[in-house]
């Protein structure tokens, strides 16, 4: 059964967005990263895989994140990836990147073929805290990195790519999320996303603001406040409640998250390195809709499993196979599972733990766990 799908006939109109990496790996190694739980197999597009992605699937992009949970700029293939993407008519093409391999030449080819936004992680507003949290990272290459770009930019009288710095609320770095307005200021950056951490690891619990609601709370006004007097748009959680809901610490067998989806409402798909898809990075433990190397994307698309993933989501505003929504916290902060990676809430999650896990988080950031809910 064909189910309406938001926005109309697939074919006449562009609404979909892709997530994807071009592979799974990243060069640094941030402290609140899900790859200090697991190591993902590795996975890169190649350039065969790259054609098909330019005839099959990008034609019905509308648009197109061509990093999210690894490092583009660093592979050779990404250049070819964007232009692809460039030539398929994407309207809007981003990145999310850590800008270590932001170099001059890598700037112009960003500006050269049309990059619409570029997403800097940065989490800290100084040398000491960055090279802590970001481990790999240097503070004065990334920030003169970000700074070059946006002169670059500015020279040639263009107001896109849109550049927009990343920081993740943590007890670590809290005290520099309000330094970084003036930072963004300098750097000639104006716009920053401010996120929750979520926890990939249980001992990771005492490095989430989240479980000190008055002094998140606190810190979150400043912020609103601060970015208003300082002209810089900033995107800030909303307030949480005095408690949160704890998680009372038994793996869900058939989760089911009655709350918006954001993913059905926007016609996302998330698309790993080896051409599977899922309605959201979330659900990837649960079903693929097909592999768009195998299966013609339309076919995906009106496949029995995704049509009845978004209908059922628009429909009944749930989505099965969600604890929780983690990809927008913003929507509902007063329960523990918010913050939860998936992995530590549900059974069917587990299968993802069978991946090797790397060494304990590191020592010089780890704090008293008096304040930590046992999970
Ligand atoms: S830059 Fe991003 S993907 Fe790489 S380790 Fe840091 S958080 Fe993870
Ligand atoms: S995390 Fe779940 S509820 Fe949230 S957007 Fe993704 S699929 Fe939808």
């Amino acid at each position: 059964m064909t189910l309406p799908i938001k926005n109309g006939w697939f074919g006449r109109k562009r609404h979909i967005r892709l997530y994807m990496d071009l592979s799974t790996t990243c060069d640094i190694r941030c402290v609140q990263c899900f790859r200090e739980a697991i190591i993902p197999p590795p996975m890169k597009v190649t350039r065969a895989q790259l054609e098909i992605l330019e005839r099959e699937v990008f034609p019905y992009i509308e648009r197109l994140s061509l990093s999210c949970t690894g490092e583009p700029l660093y592979l050779p293939i990404f250049p070819e990836a964007l232009r692809a993407a460039k030539r398929a008519g994407v309207p809007y093409v981003r990145i999310q990147t850590n800008a270590t391999h932001l170099d001059e030449a890598m700037s112009a080819l960003l500006l050269d073929e049309g990059l619409s936004h570029l997403g800097v992680s940065l989490d800290a507003a100084t040398k000491e805290t960055f090279e802590r949290i970001r481990v790999g990272a240097d503070w004065e290459m990334v920030t003169g990195n970000i700074r070059r770009f946006v002169e670059m930019r500015n020279a040639r009288r263009r107001v896109e790519p849109e550049v927009s710095l990343n920081f993740t609320l943590m007890t670590d770095n809290c005290h520099e999320a309000l330094p970084l307005i003036d930072l963004a200021r300098d750097l000639g950056v104006t716009s920053i996303s401010y996120h929750h951490m979520i926890v990939e690891r249980p001992e990771m619990k005492s490095h989430n603001l989240a479980y000190d609601p008055p002094r998140m709370n606190a810190l979150l006004q400043s912020l609103r406040e601060q970015a208003a007097a300082r002209g810089v748009h900033v995107s800030v959680p909303k307030d949480l409640p005095d408690t949160i809901t704890p998680w009372e610490g038994r793996l869900l067998e058939e989760p089911v998250y009655n709350g918006r989806c954001i993913a059905a409402e926007d016609s996302w798909m998330f698309l790993i390195p080896d051409g599977h898809c899922f309605p959201c990075l979330n659900l990837r433990d649960r079903f693929t809709l097909g592999n768009v190397f195998t299966t013609p994307f339309r076919d995906i698309w009106y496949g029995e499993s995704n049509q009845a993933f978004r209908g059922e989501a628009l429909r009944n505003q749930c989505a099965r196979g969600c604890d929780h929504c983690k990809a927008v916290l913003t929507d509902d902060t007063g329960h523990e599972l918010a913050y939860l990676a998936k992995r530590l809430t549900t059974r069917s999650a587990t299968e993802i733990d069978r991946l090797k896990k790397p060494t304990s988080f590191p020592a010089d950031l780890s704090l008293p766990t008096a304040a930590v809910n046992s999970l």
